[in-house]
């Protein structure tokens, strides 16, 4: 017997229809590509976005047919969101920081049929668009006094586009299980994979990421999302504030730690998401100028593993609370978040527990099972690859009929390795192919550098394998020092060990000036194994 229950779909569209006519006050601030604040309402998003609806409608954009934003965080690139994605169409966002080389493969592999491209970027599709082979036109977010010079053909501009169209716009209903939008994985080997995500799973992973234990979203709060719109839709954040009529903060392109303070500041931010090496300027700034950003109270951290150091700053010397959150682009992103439970009074314990990735959010089941796919307990000690299921986990990737990221039961291999302790919480030790074997047996390296970044001369770790003639490999420390600061083997040894047990104490340390960071921020560990992988250790 089935339940008696409308078959409403779950359509982005209606997500600020909903903001509109529930919270169509609330603002939406943003620092603008050409600078100035701009700030505006939902009920204004609305409109706007309605209009770009027509203007698309207009330029003969299909259902289904792929749209590209590379674009920062900003009040146009929202209206995007949903005039692409509300109309049936996919929105496919664009990471600016990849090669050029793998920008023409995704967008010749999503077949983008338009661009929607901020000015100060548009180099970067003048650079490739001869080689793109389905584009019919380049979108420049900007107003027509900011146009800047291009011999490109098909260019508009996106004020005229927008101010040329009526807001007498029906969202059109269909299929929740329709595709939305697409963003590729930054995969360091190999060509990029597209997440191709859908309404149903948008406005679900909307709901989860709204829950209190989660991201704790509600009308009364004032959210910036630093993590970028291009990586994962800003982890889902402007669907989830949408759902609940948050004021949205968007920085645009300035990401400093000067320009976040600011705006936390001055728009009274109570919570703020982004990476690790975003909090690290932020928190840098806040040293350097003795401040901090009274309004705020919570911050997430995901993307990389938040160190307890980190962690610590915030809420110790600044009253913030840190949320670890893990995820990936094939999870929407959300997977886990981790809070201590409210038995837990220690500060030690509390402390032990923030560092881990944390518990699934309703709807992510979790496991982790060995090399043969048995199961392995969760005891907190054993670990093994992390698998999970859910609704907003992509079943494979777009234009892929098979994979082996998937097993016959349906789970997604995540490609981290992770204990799962007896309170639930899970804690990545490494990705797989990052993992150190030193004589058939593992070294996480995440746990290491995340020792070596709570020396307080040590600004950013990483560790990798490097051979040895006995035990396969062996851990490399590889640290940046703090300005005018040196630091020996010994002096890191000294600091790790009582830390650490013993055969994880890395056998040598380099000072380097910076890490090499990927397209995402996260450290490319696969360019430090070219430039360090023969590095002698001294033992040999
Ligand atoms: P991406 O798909 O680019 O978002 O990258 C996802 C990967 O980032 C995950 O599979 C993890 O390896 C890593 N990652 C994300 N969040 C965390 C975290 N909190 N701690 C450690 N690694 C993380």
């Amino acid at each position: 017997m089935l339940g008696q229950i409308m078959d409403k779909q779950l359509l982005i569209s209606s997500l600020l229809q909903h903001a509109d006519n529930t919270s169509g006050n609330r603002e939406i601030v943003t620092r603008t590509a050409e600078g100035p604040i701009h700030r505006y309402t939902y009920r204004d998003a609305h409109r706007r976005a309605r209009q770009l609806a027509n203007a698309l409608r207009a330029l003969d954009v299909q259902m289904g047919d792929r749209i590209a934003t590379m674009a920062w965080n900003t009040h146009r690139h929202f209206e995007v969101y949903f005039a692409v994605s509300g109309s049936g169409a996919v929105t496919h966002t664009l990471n600016p920081r990849l090669h050029p080389s793998q920008l023409t493969y995704i967008m010749n592999h999503a077949e983008d049929a338009f661009v929607f491209v901020d000015a100060n970027l548009l180099p970067l599709i003048e650079s490739v668009a001869d080689a793109l082979h389905h584009l019919r036109g380049v979108i420049v977010m900007t107003d027509r006094a900011h146009m800047p010079e291009t011999a490109l053909p098909n260019i508009l501009c996106y004020e005229e586009l927008v101010a040329g169209h009526s807001d007498d716009f029906e969202w059109p209903v269909f299929d929740e299980k329709t595709a939305s939008s697409l963003y590729y994985t930054s995969g360091t080997t190999g060509n990029p994979k597209g997440a191709l995500f859908s309404h149903r799973s948008t406005v679900i992973h909307a709901y989860a990421s709204a829950l209190p234990d989660v991201l704790n979203m509600g009308e009364s709060e004032v959210i910036l999302p630093v993590v970028p719109m291009f990586h994962v839709n800003a982890w889902g954040i402007p669907y989830g504030a949408t759902m609940v009529g948050a004021k949205m903060v968007f920085p645009g392109p300035k990401l400093d730690g000067a320009s976040i303070h600011e705006l936390l500041v001055d728009e009274g931010v109570t919570f703020a998401a982004g990476v690790p090496t975003i909090w690290l300027m932020l928190l840098a700034h806040w040293r350097e100028t003795q401040s901090s950003a009274p309004a705020l109270k919570r911050t997430v951290i995901g993307g990389s593993a938040g160190p307890e150091s980190m962690i610590r700053e915030f809420q110790d010397d600044h009253g913030v609370e840190v949320r670890h959150a893990w995820g990936m682009t094939e999870m929407s992103p959300l997977g886990t978040v981790s809070i201590p439970k409210p038995s837990m009074t220690d500060d030690n314990k509390r402390m032990r527990k923030q560092v881990k990735q944390g518990r699934p959010v309703f709807g992510v089941e979790m496991r982790i099972v060995d090399d043969t796919g048995t199961e392995l307990t969760h005891d907190g000690d054993a670990f093994g690859n992390l698998e999970v299921r859910g609704p907003w986990i992509i079943d494979n990737y777009f234009k892929m009929d098979q994979s082996d990221s998937h097993n016959a039961q349906g789970w997604f291999a995540t490609g981290d390795v992770a204990t799962i302790d007896p309170d639930g919480y899970m804690e990545i030790t490494d990705r797989s192919k990052d993992v150190i074997k030193s004589g058939g047996e593992w070294i996480g390296t995440i746990e290491i550098e995340n020792l070596a970044m709570s020396h307080p001369d040590v600004v950013q770790a990483a560790v990798i394998g490097v051979p040895h003639p006995k035990w396969d490999e062996r851990p490399l420390l590889i640290i940046v020092p703090a300005t005018d600061k040196s630091l020996t083997h010994d002096d890191m040894t000294d600091f790790l060990r009582n830390k650490l047990t013993n055969w994880w104490l890395p056998d040598d340390t380099v000072q380097i000036d910076e890490l090499p960071l990927g397209a995402t921020g996260k450290v490319l560990k696969t360019r430090l194994r070219e430039q360090f992988g023969d590095h002698k250790l001294p033992t040999v």
